[in-house]
């Protein structure tokens, strides 16, 4: 199981409703979570007891979201937590994106709490590859495996196959696979793939996503699996399977 009692999650909404609800569905799952409803607040909470993730909300009181997230980004901690930024629908999230937040991923509001647990384990199953517990990942239709850097697509319940894939292709479908459900810009998928010095132009990226999705897609010009997002970059959609 993927649900860790060990595991801290800290809310930070000002929204009492919205953080209950968040706490009420977390804490089904078996997480332990904590909230709070400022800014401020969230802070020395940070400091005294480190969570491993914050679902944090944008719009704060005293200390927005995405300025308490630079401050916890800049902050020595035992604990990198991972960050799960909610934002309202009309924030302007191809901008938020842009920014280079600090945030690992965002939801926009209204989600369904089977939404938001989706997000939240599917960003500890990554703490759980980093400490080398899992190495693999598993979709309904995708299996990658990290020490082998073998990656295989799954044309029925019981036929697969290897993909012939190249090194940078296995590197975007890993990152992509690693979260399903995220959405990811250019500039984020070239950190990832080429690191921070990269110097080019990010259209780079586009082809690399076209010569992946003629790959794995039944119908490339049609993608079922890997989605544009106008204006922002790709998201990477496949059920993940535990
Ligand atoms: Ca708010």
């Amino acid at each position: 199981m993927l649900t860790s009692p060990d595991m801290e999650i800290l809310i930070v909404e000002d929204e009492i409703e919205i953080a209950q609800l968040i706490q009420l569905s977390l804490e089904q799952e078996g997480f332990s979570c904590r909230a709070c409803h400022d800014g401020l607040t969230a802070l020395h909470v940070f400091q005294t007891q480190p969570p491993d993730l914050i679902v944090l909300d944008l719009r704060l009181p005293g200390l927005d979201g995405l300025e308490l997230c630079a401050r916890i980004r800049q902050m020595p901690s035992p604990k990198d937590p991972y960050i799960l930024m909610l934002t309202a629908k009309g924030e302007e999230l191809d901008r938020i994106i842009g920014l280079s937040t600090g945030a690992d991923d965002y939801l926009v509001k209204p989600f369904s709490p089977r939404e938001l647990v989706a997000r939240v384990r599917a960003l500890l199953r990554r703490s759980l590859r980093q400490i080398g517990i899992t190495h693999t990942y598993n979709t309904q239709h995708f299996t990658v495996d990290l020490d082998q850097r073998t990656a295989y697509r799954h044309w029925e319940p019981n036929q697969s196959e290897i993909l012939d894939i190249t090194t940078l292709e296995f590197d975007l479908l890993s990152t992509f696979i690693s979260y399903p459900g995220r959405v990811w810009s250019r500039e984020q998928l070239i950190d990832k793939l080429w690191g921070s010095d990269f110097f080019g132009d990010e259209r780079v990226v586009d082809t690399h996503v076209a010569r992946l999705r003629k790959k794995i897609e039944p119908q490339p010009t049609n993608p079922r699996f890997i989605k544009t997002m106008i204006g922002i970059g790709y998201k990477f959609e496949d059920p993940p399977v535990q």
